[in-house]
C-alpha cells in the first residue's frame, strides 16, 4: 500500500521539516547542558547533529531518506529519555512526533514504530509522574495516532490513484505511453537476465480518417474506445495493451513468442473485420508483430514492429506481418 512516506517526499517540505525539528532541538540541548540534565543535553544535542547532517544532504540533492530513518529515531529517543528524565515536559513531544512516523515510513511500519515509541514515552514516564496522568495522556496519544493513521491511509490511497490514473490514456482508459516506457523496460531485462520471451503487436487502425470525415470526430472516439474494450477483452491479463498515439496500439505479450503473437494478432484481426462499430461502421487494421531477440535494444525492438506494420499497410492493409517476413523491398 502506498502512503505518504518520505521515498517521494517533496523536497521543500522535508526542509521545512528539518528546520522545525532542528530549531527546538537546537535550544533545548543548550538549555539542558548547561542548566539541566547532562545525559539528556547530550542526547538531543546528538538528535540535533543527526538532523544537520540530514538537512545538509537534502541540500545536496542527494538521497536522504535513510539519514531522515536515522534522524526520526535519534529524536525518538531522545523523547523517550526527555519522558524519563523530565516526565510531562518531555511527554507533551509524543503527539507532534506519533504523526512523524507517518511521513518517514510507509503505512505499516510507521503504525508499529509510533505504537512502540509511544508506549516507550508513557513507560518512561512513569518514572517522574502520577501512574493517573500517564494513563490519561496515553488516550491522546493513541487517538493522535488514530487521526495519522486514517490520514497516512486516505493520502497513500489517493496517491495510488492518481499514479493509476496518470499512466491511463484519457479516452480509451487503456495504459498510455508513458507508462509503456517501464514496462517495456522491465521486459528487456527479463529478457537479458533469464531469457523470458516477449513480443510486440503494433495495431494501426486502417483508413481511420476516413470513418471521422464520414462520421465526424466524436463517432471515431467512440470507434477507438470499442476498439480498445474489444482487444482488452481477447487478451490476457498478464498481455498489457497501450494506446501508442492517435490510432496506433501496442500490445505487450509476455513469454510469448511470434508466432503465438501472430496467431492472436490475426484472430483480433479476424474479430474487428466482422464487428459493425457504431451500427454501420466496417472497421480493418494491420498488423505489425516482432518478438524480442537476444540482446537487442528497445529502439531495435520497437523500430521491428514499426517495419513490419509499415509492410502490411503496404501489402494492402488487413493483415498481419512478422518480423521474419518484413523484406527489404519494404525497407527501400
Ligand atoms: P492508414 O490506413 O494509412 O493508417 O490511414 P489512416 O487514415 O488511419 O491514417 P492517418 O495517419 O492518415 O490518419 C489518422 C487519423 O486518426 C487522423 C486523426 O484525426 C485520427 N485520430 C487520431 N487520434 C484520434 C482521436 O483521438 N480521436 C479521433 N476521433 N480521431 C483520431
Ligand atoms: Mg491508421
Ligand atoms: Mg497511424
Amino acid at each position: 500500500m502506498t502512503s505518504i512516506h518520505s521515498e517521494n517526499f517533496p523536497r521543500r517540505i522535508s526542509i521545512l521539516f528539518h528546520i522545525v525539528a532542528m530549531l527546538p532541538l537546537a535550544g533545548f540541548a543548550v538549555g539542558h547542558l548547561i542548566w539541566g540534565d547532562l545525559l539528556l543535553g547530550l542526547i538531543l544535542l546528538m538528535a540535533f547533529v543527526t538532523v544537520t547532517l540530514s538537512l545538509r544532504q537534502e541540500l545536496r540533492f542527494r538521497d536522504s531518506l535513510l539519514y531522515r530513518q536515522w534522524f526520526v529515531l535519534v529524536v525518538s529517543v531522545a523523547i523517550v529519555y526527555a519522558c524519563y528524565s523530565v516526565g510531562l515536559r518531555g511527554l507533551i513531544y509524543t503527539f507532534p512526533m506519533a504523526s512523524v512516523f507517518f511521513f518517514t515510513f510507509r503505512l505499516s511500519h510507521g503504525l508499529i514504530t509510533g505504537i512502540i515509541f509511544s508506549i516507550s514515552c508513557l513507560l518512561a514516564a512513569l518514572n517522574v509522574e502520577e501512574p493517573l496522568l500517564v494513563v490519561r495522556f496515553s488516550v491522546g496519544i493513541t487517538i493522535c495516532m488514530v487521526f495519522a493513521s486514517i490520514f497516512a491511509f486516505i493520502v497513500g490511497r489517493q496517491k495510488a490513484e492518481l499514479e493509476r490514473q496518470a499512466g491511463l490514456d484519457e479516452l480509451t482508459g487503456v495504459l498510455n505511453r508513458r507508462r509503456l516506457q517501464e514496462t517495456l523496460d522491465t521486459a528487456l531485462q527479463l529478457k537479458q537476465r533469464h531469457q523470458t520471451p516477449a513480443s510486440l503487436i503494433l495495431v494501426d487502425l486502417d483508413h481511420f480518417k476516413s470513418i471521422n470525415d464520414t462520421h465526424g470526430h466524436l463517432v471515431g472516439d467512440q470507434v477507438l474506445i470499442d476498439f480498445a474494450r474489444l482487444v482488452s477483452g481477447r487478451i490476457r491479463s498478464c498481455d498489457k495493451l497501450f494506446r501508442f498515439g492517435g490510432e496506433e496500439f501496442m500490445i505487450l505479450l509476455p513469454e510469448t513468442s511470434e508466432q503465438q503473437a501472430s496467431q492472436l494478432a490475426e484472430s483480433l484481426r479476424e474479430r474487428i473485420a466482422q464487428k459493425i462499430f457504431g451500427g454501420s461502421i466496417h472497421l480493418t487494421c494491420s498488423f505489425g508483430v516482432a518478438e524480442l531477440q537476444a540482446d537487442e535494444t528497445l529502439e531495435a525492438w520497437l523500430q521491428a514492429c514499426d517495419m513490419a506494420l509499415y509492410q502490411a499497410k503496404n501489402k494492402g492493409r488487413n493483415r498481419t506481418v512478422r518480423r521474419f517476413q518484413v523484406t527489404s523491398d519494404a525497407l527501400a
